[in-house]
């Protein structure tokens, strides 16, 4: 497999994962940190980098996002930022992996270049797996609970932290005004256990446990849960007296009776050191009574942090450091094939049990046949496993010393393993293209029912498979035709949750067309070009006259998504021509045609949502390119913002570019424009510009 085939695989698994993510995250059940959440989008955007893959064609990822309905939320005086971390994965200009020392080195060298010292002060402290929380205490006294939310602006957590009983709700020793203490909540290993075995489903971990709980809207019963939290930091303060160093601000706080981890930091003026520290501390991990994903090298003056500043993503005072996944040896038991929901078939490895970073894993992904051959997994062998972003098992190796005499390579089958139909090959993928599969209708139904597409309340996977088996539901519009009366008499359903179901599929058809597509599953067709072929289409009537226009070669049609000279852009962004080939024929299908029609049947909204489309005179129909990091939009609100008032969002200046926008520290682009006389402006005018409109 080339390189660059490689990456691109890498890619789409990341863009899986980071949906699904994405998707825990908003439903208040998030299974990773949100620095292992960070970590996905960071390599995510690293190789998009890599493969000169344009801003406007990659995923519109918001990371932590993690704002749960009901709860009151707050703008941070001061943003609870990420922070920056050594990642194994990081290349040098000349594109050389670089080791973490040197890492680390670089980074020290531009801080004391900022503040033109020779040596820095080190300080070295467990990164705590929890939930960071921002306490508001006036006078002493705990006032304001709240968490990182998006970093500007987080939930409101009063009542739960105050239930808890092991957060100081009266700082000792303190004295007039008003000041913000940052810390991570956290479940105590003993404590969770020992929870954990008085519920029915456990929990995963500490730190989703963790997270849950104190997303709990009552708060009672909170005080049993065992749940502390650490203090590390003064974020801001009314004139309090606070000592000078990171190291005593620690003794402050626990002078006030928080609690701290004083007694795993470590100091030093050496960077070696400092590294060193971590490398070893991975050995007294395990004796802790609380989960660390790291630890944080920080700067231990305090006086030097204002000058020392932050990104709008990271403060520079400090730098992570992650530990390696874990690895752990288990045997492969078999490996089996399965469809997905435009057909594509993957194999899966099925694993003895193994307990790997904190849960027990059985199956893992083995991606594709390319992938497989390449690693040439046999069943019976002895693989490595570990948790990629820590929580999607992947084998990484095979121990071929303890290959079994006989093991046989594995053969990609060469007809689909549940319905027989003979398989098609399109670049490193095998399909099955038989659209009535039905392991394909039930995963492209689970699809369509889920909260990234139609998100019908109610609908989890459970019941959509009872449909299917119990009911024979076999296409989408057959959903919006169940009765109460059927659902009701489904397993572990009953009238209530019948009707709950029902209402759920009412309010799922105003959803508009680019929830629908997105829904359908059609090969090429993610969240974003879905939202973009219905801001062009604006009806799935108008978008099915075009494809069937497209698929006759029809040439205005072509033309119009697909320009022949590959220096012009088409009417919608990053749709390049192999996958319009592909979406076009796919809409075109009686298949697919025959889905729609129902859908209008049953009263599905088949429109864009008046509410995507704003057009707004001044940008409508002009094209932006982005560049520099803007004051306050995130670059994905303003491409969001840009497109829904009619314009289009480029990743490369040309001629054709009505403006680039530029923030701090633009890039080439803003070079470029200047030579090519484009326009340039700030955030302030493109605000103008999009006046008052979301
Ligand atoms: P990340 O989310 O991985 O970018 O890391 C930033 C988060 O790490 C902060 O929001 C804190 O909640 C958390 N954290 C845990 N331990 C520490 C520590 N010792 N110092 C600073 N941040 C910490
Ligand atoms: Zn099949």
């Amino acid at each position: 497999m080339g390189d660059r085939v490689r990456l691109e695989l890498e890619l789409e698994q990341l863009s899986q994962q980071i949906r699904y993510h994405e998707a825990a995250y908003r439903a208040g059940v998030p299974e990773i940190t949100d620095g292992a959440f960070d970590d996905l989008v960071d390599r995510y955007q690293e190789l998009a980098e890599e493969l000169g893959i344009e801003p406007s064609e990659r995923l519109d990822v918001q990371p932590g996002q993690d704002h749960t309905a009901g709860f009151e939320t707050v703008e941070h005086r001061v943003p609870m930022l990420s922070l920056e971390k050594l990642s194994p994965n990081r290349r040098d200009s000349g594109g050389e992996p670089m080791a973490l020392s040197d890492q680390l080195s670089a980074w020290f060298r531009r801080r004391r270049k900022e503040l033109e010292v020779e040596e820095l002060p080190i300080i070295v402290e467990p990164k705590v797996d929890g939930i960071s929380v921002s306490l508001l205490y006036a006078d002493g006294v705990l006032r304001r609970a709240v968490t990182r939310g998006d970093g500007r602006k987080g939930d409101v957590i009063t009542k739960q932290v105050n239930q808890l009983g092991t957060v100081p709700t009266k700082l000792k020793r303190a004295g007039k005004g008003e000041m913000e203490i940052r810390g991570e909540l956290y479940w105590p290993l003993t404590e969770f256990a020992r929870f954990n075995a008085t519920l029915e489903k456990p929990l995963i971990n500490p730190r989703n446990g963790c997270a849950g709980m104190m997303k709990r809207k009552d708060p009672e019963g909170l005080e049993k849960s065992g749940i502390r939290a650490f203090f590390y930091q003064v974020a801001w303060d009314d004139g309090a007296k606070l000592p000078p160093t990171q190291r005593e601000t620690l003794q402050w706080l626990a002078d006030r009776g928080a609690e701290v981890y004083l007694s795993e930091v470590f100091q030093t003026v050496s960077e070696e050191d400092a590294l060193q520290y971590c490398e070893d501390y991975q050995a007294r991990r395990g004796a802790l009574n609380y989960d660390i994903d790291g630890m944080v090298i920080k700067i231990d003056d305090l006086g030097l942090y204002a000058r020392l500043g932050a990104t709008g993503h990271h403060p520079h005072w400090g730098i992570a450091y992650k530990f390696p996944p874990e690895r752990k040896p288990t045997q492969l038991l078999d490996i089996e094939v399965s469809v997905g929901k435009s057909g594509k078939l993957t194999p899966v490895a099925i694993l003895e049990p193994v307990f790997v970073s904190g849960t027990t894993v059985s199956r893992a992904s083995l991606h594709n046949f390319v992938e497989l051959e390449r690693k040439d997994v046999r069943v019976g062998d002895i693989v490595l496993v570990e948790k990629a972003g820590e929580i999607i098992p992947q084998v990484v190796e095979v121990d071929t010393s303890k290959r079994k005499r006989g093991a046989k390579r594995f053969v990609a089958p060469d007809a689909c393993p549940t319905c027989g139909t003979e398989v098609v090959s399109e670049e490193i993928f095998v399909y099955c293209p038989n659209p009535t599969c039905p392991d394909q209708v039930r995963e492209r139904l689970r699809h369509f029912a889920s909260r990234g597409a139609m998100d019908i309340d109610g609908m989890g996977e459970v019941l959509v498979d009872q449909v299917v088996d119990k009911i024979g539901v076999r296409s989408p519009d057959e959903l919006f035709r169940l009765d109460v009366d059927a659902l009701a008499a489904l397993d572990r359903m009953g009238q209530k949750s019948a009707e709950r179901v029902k209402a759920g599929l009412e309010a799922a058809k105003e959803r508009g067309l680019g929830r629908v597509l997105n829904g359908l599953a059609i090969r090429h067709v993610g969240e974003t070009m879905a939202e973009d072929l219905a801001a062009y289409f604006k009806t799935a009537d108008a978008l099915l006259d075009f494809a069937a226009r497209y698929v006759a070669e029809d040439k205005d049609a072509v033309e119009t998504v697909a320009p022949a000279k590959s220096a012009e852009r088409g009417a919608i962004e990053g749709l390049a021509r192999k996958s319009a080939d592909s979406i076009f024929h796919e809409l075109d299908s009686p298949a697919v045609r025959k889905v729609f029609s129902g859908l209008a049947d049953v009263g599905v909204s088949l429109s864009v949502r008046a509410a995507d489309v704003r057009e707004v005179a001044d940008v409508a129909g002009k094209t932006f390119v982005l560049t520099g990091t803007l004051p306050t939009l995130k670059r994905t609100e303003a491409t969001r913002r840009i497109k829904v008032a009619g314009g289009k969002v480029s990743g490369s200046v040309s001629k054709k570019t009505d403006y680039v926008v530029a923030g701090d520290d633009p890039g080439s682009k803003h070079d470029k424009a200047q030579s090519l006389g484009v326009e340039i402006i700030d955030e302030a005018a493109l605000l103008d510009l999009l006046g008052d409109a979301e």
